[in-house]
C-alpha cells in the first residue's frame, strides 16, 4: 500500500473535500467511462441517488451542485468555478444537463435527484448514478464511495480495502510510525528526506518540487482571496467573514510589548486559517489538507512560519510538506482522515497533527521530535465531533481550524523543547482516534443530527 504526498494535498473546490470534491470526481469519473464506452449518445436520463451523510449535509455542502457539475464534465482541480456555476444554474433552470458538456438531456433536479435518509453498508458517504436510454433501460450505473479527503472508491473496489491500492513499490515502505522511525534512525535521515526518497516512485525530484511549490501557491491564494473578500456567507447562518476587516486592522496595529506581540503573532496565525476557511465556505479554490474542512490549518502554520521567520526558501516549503504528509499518511492508513467516519478529530485532528510536525520538521526537530510534535497535535484533538450548524461546513468548522492551527505551533514548541521521548507514541494515539471513532454516535459524524447543530437552532 502506497500513498504519495498528492494523495494527502489536493487542489480542489470548496467547501468540502468528501462532499464536494469527491462527488464531483465520481460524477466526473462516471461521464468518463460513459465516453470510453461509446455510450454517452445513448443516454436520455440520469438518476442519482445520495446515501447517509451525502444526504444528510449534502445540500449544505454542495454535494448536489458539485454531482451535476462533475456530470457537466468539470474535474475539481481545473474547473473554473465562477463560469461552471452560471451554466448550471441556467441549465437548472430550463431542466437541461448536458453531460460531458456536450451531450443534454432533460433533468429536474427535484426528481432524478433523490436524498435517501440511510446509509449503504459499506461506508455513511455513498452515492449512487444510473444511466438510462430511451426505453428505461440501463445504459451503465456505479455506486462509489467518498472516503475522505477527496478519497472516492467504486463498488467494484471495495474488496480492496479501505481505498484502491497503489501497487507502487516505494523504497522505504512504512506503515506506522514506530516504522518510520526505525527507517530514519537506519539510514540516518530526516522524515523528510525519506518521504523525498519514496516520492521518487512516481515522480521526478523536479517534478516533486515543482508540484508541492504549485500546492503551496495555490494556498496562498486562497489565503489571499480570503483576506479580499467579506460580506455574509451563503447558506442561512448569516455568518460574517472576518478575515478582510481583521487583517486591515492588524496592518494597522503596532506592538510595544511582549504580550501584545505574543497575540499578535497568534492573530495572524488565526486570520491565515479562517481566510482560507471562508473562502472554502464560499465554493472557492482550496486545497485539501488531508480534507477541505480542515483545509486552514496546514497553510495558516506555515504561513506564520514564513511571516515570521522570513524563509520561504524551496527546500523549507517541501521539507514541511513532505513531513506532514508523512504523518497524514499515519492516519489515513490507520484510523481515518473523513469526518463522516470518525468525527472531526479525523480532519481536524489529522490536519493539526500534520501542520505540527511539519513545523517541527523545519525548525530542525529530530524524527523523534517530530512524531512527538505530530503526537501532542492529535491527542489533544481527540473525541472532537463533527456537527455542523445547518450541514453547512461554517460553524464551528472556520473557527475550529484557527483553534487547531495555533494549537498545531504550540505542539511543534512543545516537542522541540523535549528530546523526542513521551509516553504515548503517536501509534497509539491514531489507533486511539479510530476506536473513538467507532464507538462515536452517527450523530456526531457529518450528519449534522446532533451537538452544535442541534442546540445551536434557535425556534
Ligand atoms: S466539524 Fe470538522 S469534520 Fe465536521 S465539517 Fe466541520 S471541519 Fe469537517
Amino acid at each position: 500500500m502506497a500513498l504519495s504526498v498528492f494523495d494527502l494535498f489536493k487542489i480542489g473546490v470548496g467547501p468540502s473535500s468528501s462532499h464536494t470534491v469527491a462527488p464531483m470526481r465520481a460524477a466526473y469519473r462516471f461521464v468518463e467511462v460513459l465516453q470510453q464506452r461509446r455510450d454517452l449518445e445513448k443516454v436520455k436520463q440520469i438518476k442519482i441517488y445520495l446515501y447517509g451523510s451525502l444526504s444528510s449535509t449534502g445540500i449544505g455542502h454542495a454535494t448536489d451542485k458539485a454531482t451535476l457539475l462533475g456530470l457537466m464534465g468539470n474535474d475539481p482541480e481545473t474547473i473554473n468555478i465562477s463560469a461552471s456555476d452560471l451554466t448550471l444554474e441556467r441549465d437548472l433552470k430550463s431542466k437541461i444537463l448536458k453531460i460531458a458538456g456536450i451531450h443534454p438531456i432533460p433533468f429536474d433536479v427535484n426528481q432524478d435527484m433523490l436524498f435517501i435518509d440511510e446509509a449503504l453498508p459499506y461506508h455513511p458517504n455513498a452515492m449512487k448514478i444510473i444511466a438510462l436510454d430511451q426505453q428505461d433501460n440501463e445504459v451503465y450505473a456505479n455506486t462509489y464511495y467518498s472516503i475522505g479527503g477527496g478519497f472516492i472508491l467504486d463498488e467494484s473496489h471495495i474488496d480492496q480495502g479501505s481505498f484502491i491500492e497503489d501497487k507502487t513499490q516505494i523504497p522505504y515502505p512504512f506503515q506506522s510510525a514506530k516504522e518510520l522511525l526505525a527507517l530514519c534512525k537506519k539510514h540516518q535521515c530526516s522524515i523528510s528526506h525519506l518521504m523525498l526518497e519514496n516520492e521518487k516512485s512516481w515522480r521526478t525530484e523536479t517534478e516533486i518540487r515543482a508540484k508541492i511549490i504549485e500546492i503551496w501557491h495555490v494556498m496562498q491564494a486562497c489565503i489571499q482571496s480570503g483576506l479580499q473578500h467579506d460580506g455574509i456567507l451563503a447558506g442561512g447562518l448569516n455568518v460574517k467573514r472576518r478575515a478582510k476587516s481583521i487583517h486591515q486592522r492588524l496592518l494597522r496595529k503596532e506592538h510595544t510589548n511582549l504580550i501584545a506581540t505574543t497575540f499578535n503573532a497568534m492573530e495572524w496565525v488565526n486570520l491565515f486559517a479562517l481566510a482560507v476557511n471562508e473562502e472554502n465556505a464560499a465554493g472557492g479554490r482550496v486545497v485539501t489538507a488531508p480534507t477541505n474542512g480542515a483545509a486552514g490549518i496546514i497553510p495558516a502554520v506555515l504561513s506564520y512560519y514564513v511571516n515570521f521567520s522570513e524563509d520561504e526558501s524551496e527546500e523549507t516549503i517541501v521539507k514541511f510538506f513532505l513531513s506532514a504528509a508523512a504523518v497524514g499518511i499515519l492516519c489515513k492508513l490507520n484510523a481515518s482522515i473523513s469526518g463522516a467516519e470518525v468525527g472531526c478529530q479525523g480532519e481536524v485532528g489529522s490536519a493539526c497533527a500534520m501542520a505540527s510536525a511539519g513545523l517541527a520538521e523545519i525548525l530542525n526537530g529530530t524524527p523523534d521530535q517530530v512524531e512527538h510534535a505530530a503526537e501532542i497535535g492529535l491527542e489533544h484533538n481527540l473525541g472532537l465531533t463533527c456537527d455542523p450548524v445547518g450541514g453547512l461546513v461554517q460553524i464551528p468548522c472556520i473557527e475550529r481550524n484557527a483553534i487547531a492551527a495555533v494549537k498545531a505551533i504550540n505542539a511543534a514548541q512543545m516537542a522541540l523543547n523535549g528530546d523526542g521521548q513521551h509516553y504515548v507514541s503517536l501509534d497509539k494515539v491514531i489507533q486511539t482516534m479510530k476506536e473513538t471513532g467507532k464507538d462515536m454516535s452517527d450523530k456526531y459524524k457529518e450528519t449534522s443530527k446532533g451537538g452544535l447543530a442541534v442546540n445551536s437552532i434557535e425556534c
